[in-house]
C-alpha cells in the first residue's frame, strides 16, 4: 500500500472509531478521500501537517434547544444545530434543513460535502450546514414563524455576513428564510441583508437564486453530454422530488427540449407519459403545499404510484435524483442500467449510495456527482452576498449568465483533473481532486488552524 493510501485508511479508521454511528458522514469522507491519492502523493507535507485529520473535524459544532408553542398552546421542544466545518476559503456557507431526520450525522455529511462544493465554485465561501428535527409539514404559518423565531434567537450569535451565512435546504424555503431574517434583524437591530441568502427579491434576494440549483444541474449535465456529442433534445428524463431543486431541473430540462416524465415526494411518484405539466406541480407544491398524488386529479392520463423508490423503475435516458440522500441504491442503479440509462445527474446531496455510483461507473453511465452538479445554488447564494455587499441587485439575465459560466468552469476543471489523474470520464474523482487541491493549498497557507 502506498503512503497516501495508508494515510487515507488511517483517517477512515479514525472517523469510524470516533463516531461509529455517523455512517453517512463516513460515506462522504470515504467518497472524497478514496479519490485524492494523486494529490497526497504529490504533497507529503499534507500528512506531516495532519491536513486530513483537520479536514474531518468540524471547526465548530453548535447544538441548541428550540422551544416554541403550537397553535393549541402546547409547548414543543426541538433540537437545533449548526456545523461550521471549514472557513479556509471564506465565511461559513451552507443551508439549513428542517426535517425529522436531521441529526449530527446528516449535518456533518452535508457540511463536509459543502466545503468541497463551495471550493468548486471558485467563490470566497467556506462550508457549513445546519438545521433542526422540526417538521414543517402540516404546521400553520404562525407555528412555522414561532419556530423560526425561537431557532434564530439562539442561532443569531453564531452567524453574520462575514461569519456564517445560512440559506435554505429541505423544508426551508422563502417563507422560513423570511421569518428567520425578520428575527435576526430584530435581535441585532441592524439590516444585515447578507446574513442569509435565498431571501425574497423585494428585500435583497438575488434574481435566479430560486432557479439556480435546478438550472445549474442542467447546465452541468448539458456540458457533460455535449462533450460526448449527445443532445438533450427529446431525451426521456426521470426526475425525483417535487421541491425547489426538482421543479427548476424540470423547467430547464424542458427548455432544452427533453421530455420529463416523472416527479415525486416522500409518499410516492407520478408518471405522466405526455410529459410533466410543471405549472400543475408548482400549483400543488408552491401554492397549496399539497401532495404530489393530487396531480392525477387534473391529469387523468398520468399514473400515481405509492412509494418513492419506484420512480427508478421508469425507463429513461437520463435520471436526475433531486429529492434526498441515498435515494438510489445498488438495486435501483441496476434497474436504471438495465433500462438503458445514459447519464445520471445528482441534484440532491449524495442521492446515490457508494455502491450505486460504482455500478454506474462500471457500466459507463455518464455520472455528474452532486458536489459539482448541484453547486449552482450555493454559487448564486455567493452572488447574492456580493450583491448585498454592493447594495445593488443584478438582472436575472446577468445572474443566469454568471451561473452558466460557473457551471461550465466546474465541469471543465473536473474533466481536466479526471483526464490527468483518473479515468477520463470519472467526474467524481475529477471534482474531488479539484476541490481538495483548492482547500488544501489555502489551509496550508493559513498555518495551523
Ligand atoms: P425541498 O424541501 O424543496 O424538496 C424536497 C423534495 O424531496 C420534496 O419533494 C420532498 O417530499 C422530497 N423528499 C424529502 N425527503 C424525502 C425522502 N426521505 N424520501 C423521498 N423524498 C423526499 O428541498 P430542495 O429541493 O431544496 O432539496 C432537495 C435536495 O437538493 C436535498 O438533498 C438538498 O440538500 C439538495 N440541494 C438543495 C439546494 C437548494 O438550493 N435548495 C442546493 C443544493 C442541494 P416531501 O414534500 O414529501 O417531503
Amino acid at each position: 500500500m502506498s503512503n497516501s493510501n495508508a494515510y487515507v485508511e488511517r483517517i477512515l479508521d479514525l472517523v469510524a472509531q470516533r463516531d461509529p454511528d455517523q455512517k453517512q458522514f463516513k460515506d462522504t469522507v470515504t467518497e472524497v478521500l478514496k479519490t485524492i491519492a494523486p494529490v497526497l502523493d504529490a504533497h507529503p507535507e499534507y500528512e506531516q501537517q495532519k491536513l486530513l485529520e483537520r479536514l474531518v473535524e468540524p471547526e465548530r459544532v453548535v447544538s441548541f434547544r428550540v422551544v416554541w408553542q403550537d397553535d393549541k398552546g402546547e409547548v414543543q421542544v426541538n433540537r437545533g444545530f449548526r456545523v461550521q466545518m471549514n472557513s479556509a476559503l471564506g465565511p461559513y456557507k451552507g443551508g439549513l434543513r428542517f426535517h425529522p431526520s436531521v441529526c449530527l450525522d446528516i449535518l456533518k455529511f452535508l457540511a463536509f460535502e459543502q466545503v468541497f462544493k463551495n471550493a468548486l465554485t471558485g467563490l470566497p465561501i467556506g462550508g457549513a450546514k445546519g438545521g433542526s428535527d422540526f417538521d414543517p409539514h402540516g404546521k400553520s404559518d404562525a407555528e412555522v414563524m414561532r419556530f423560526c423565531q425561537s431557532f434564530m434567537t439562539e442561532l443569531y450569535r453564531h452567524i453574520g455576513p462575514d461569519v456564517d451565512v445560512p440559506a435554505g435546504d429541505i423544508g426551508v424555503g422563502g417563507r422560513e428564510i423570511g421569518y428567520l431574517f425578520g428575527q435576526y434583524k430584530r435581535i441585532r437591530d441592524r439590516y444585515d441583508a447578507g446574513v442569509l441568502t435565498g431571501k425574497r427579491i423585494d428585500y435583497w434576494g438575488s434574481l435566479a437564486r430560486t432557479e439556480a440549483t435546478g438550472y445549474g444541474l442542467l447546465y452541468f449535465v448539458k456540458n457533460m453530454l455535449d462533450a460526448k456529442g449527445i443532445d438533450l433534445k427529446d431525451k426521456v428524463v426521470v426526475v425525483s422530488g417535487a421541491g425547489n431543486v426538482a421543479q427548476y431541473a424540470i423547467e430547464k430540462a424542458q427548455a432544452f427540449g427533453a421530455k420529463v416524465v416523472t416527479c415525486s415526494d416522500s409518499n410516492g411518484y407520478v408518471y405522466d407519459p405526455n410529459g410533466i405539466d410543471l405549472d400543475a406541480v408548482k400549483e400543488i407544491k408552491q401554492v397549496r403545499r399539497g401532495r404530489i398524488k393530487e396531480y392525477v386529479e387534473t391529469h387523468p392520463q398520468a399514473e400515481y404510484h405509492e412509494g418513492c423508490k419506484g420512480v427508478w423503475t421508469v425507463a429513461c435516458d437520463i435520471a436526475l435524483p433531486c429529492a434526498t440522500q441515498r435515494e438510489i441504491d445498488l438495486e435501483s442503479a441496476k434497474t436504471l442500467v438495465a433500462n438503458g440509462v445514459t447519464a445520471v445527474g445528482e441534484g440532491a446531496n449524495m442521492p446515490s449510495t457508494l455502491d450505486a455510483i460504482a455500478y454506474f461507473q462500471e457500466h459507463k453511465v455518464l455520472f455528474a456527482p452532486a458536489k459539482a452538479a448541484n453547486a449552482g445554488g450555493v454559487a448564486v447564494s455567493a452572488l447574492e452576498m456580493a450583491q448585498n455587499s454592493e447594495r445593488l441587485q443584478w438582472t436575472f439575465e446577468e445572474v443566469d449568465e454568471r451561473l452558466k459560466g460557473i457551471m461550465k468552469n466546474i465541469y471543465t476543471q473536473a474533466k481536466k483533473n479526471a483526464e490527468a489523474y483518473a479515468d477520463p470520464d470519472d467526474l467524481v474523482a475529477g471534482a474531488n481532486i479539484t476541490a481538495f487541491s483548492n482547500v488544501a493549498e489555502v489551509m496550508m497557507a493559513q498555518g495551523l488552524v
